[in-house]
């Protein structure tokens, strides 16, 4: 074993799940929360195809305060430390125009992505600042900083995330703990073909014809991974990033933005 302790947020799938993936592999324990009735099994997968008997998955919504606390607890509990905390649960924000969006779509997007980022940095924060160590990375987007059609409450989100990660980073430097943004471009997982469906549907054209305009647009030739967000992770959770904070990579194969 040669990492510490990790917990990964909205890791039953996609990109958390793909983090959760490269850090067992690296040898950290890794607890994986998710509100996902699936995390648990997915845990317990990822334990065997591992082979690191150090993983393990709970029930989490991160809009729910108690929960998130008793997650952080959890893992404190059960590994011991918390070393590392990745926010990465999220939920993308459909396609309306603003002027279409719902009160109720707006608090739902910013609840999960950045309420629920709050509850998550600042439970986990107190963990590490009696340690006296650390790393935080947030989830954020490349549409944090560019417009996008339908995506205000989305880009709003994780443009608050890349702000309150800064603040973080400022505040938790002090005692020896880093807090950086990872910021995706397009990555292939549900979330991503979700938009790509609900963009198709406004457009009148198909989530496959979209695909493959976008994947023309990068220069790389392809989306980017799970595992290419991970290994993002692992830099910014490793011993080669330790002057590394408050920071934002922005992760898009090239695309100019
Ligand atoms: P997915 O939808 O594939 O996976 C997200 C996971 O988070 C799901 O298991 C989901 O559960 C879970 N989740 C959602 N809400 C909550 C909540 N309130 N509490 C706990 N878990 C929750 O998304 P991705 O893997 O694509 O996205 C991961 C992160 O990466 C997100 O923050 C997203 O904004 C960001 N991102 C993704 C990009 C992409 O192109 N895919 C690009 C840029 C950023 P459930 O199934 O119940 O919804």
């Amino acid at each position: 074993m040669t990492g510490g302790t990790a917990l990964v947020t909205g890791a039953a799938r996609g990109i958390g799940y793909a983090i959760a993936q490269r850090l067992a592999k690296d040898g950290w324990a890794v607890m994986l929360g998710d509100r996902s009735d699936d995390v648990e099994n997915a845990a317990a997968a990822l334990s065997q195809e591992s082979g690191n008997a150090r993983v393990a998955g709970a029930r989490c919504d991160v809009t729910d305060e108690d929960e998130v606390e008793a997650l952080v607890a959890s893992v404190v509990n059960r590994f011991g430390a918390l070393d590392l905390l990745v926010v990465n649960a999220g939920v993308g924000g459909g396609a309306d125009h603003l002027t279409e969006l719902s009160t109720e779509a707006f608090d739902t997007v910013i609840g999960v992505n950045l309420r629920g980022a709050f509850l998550s940095v600042r439970a986990a924060a107190k963990v590490m600042r009696l340690q006296g160590s650390g790393s935080i990375v947030t989830v954020s987007s490349v549409y944090a900083r560019v417009p996008v059609e339908g995506s205000a409450a989305y880009s709003a989100s994780k443009a608050g995330l890349i702000a309150m990660t800064k603040t973080a980073a400022l505040e938790l430097a002090p005692f020896g703990i880093t807090v950086n943004a990872i910021a995706p471009g397009y990555i292939d997982t549900p979330m991503r073909w979700d938009a790509l469906r609900n963009r198709a549907r406004l457009a009148g054209t198909t989530a496959e014809d979209l695909y493959a305009d976008d994947v023309a647009s990068v220069p790389l030739g392809r989306y980017g991974t799970g595992a290419d967000v991970a290994g993002a992770v692992a830099f910014f959770a490793g011993s080669d990033s330790r002057y590394v904070t408050a920071q934002v990579l922005e992760l898009t194969g090239g695309r100019p933005l």
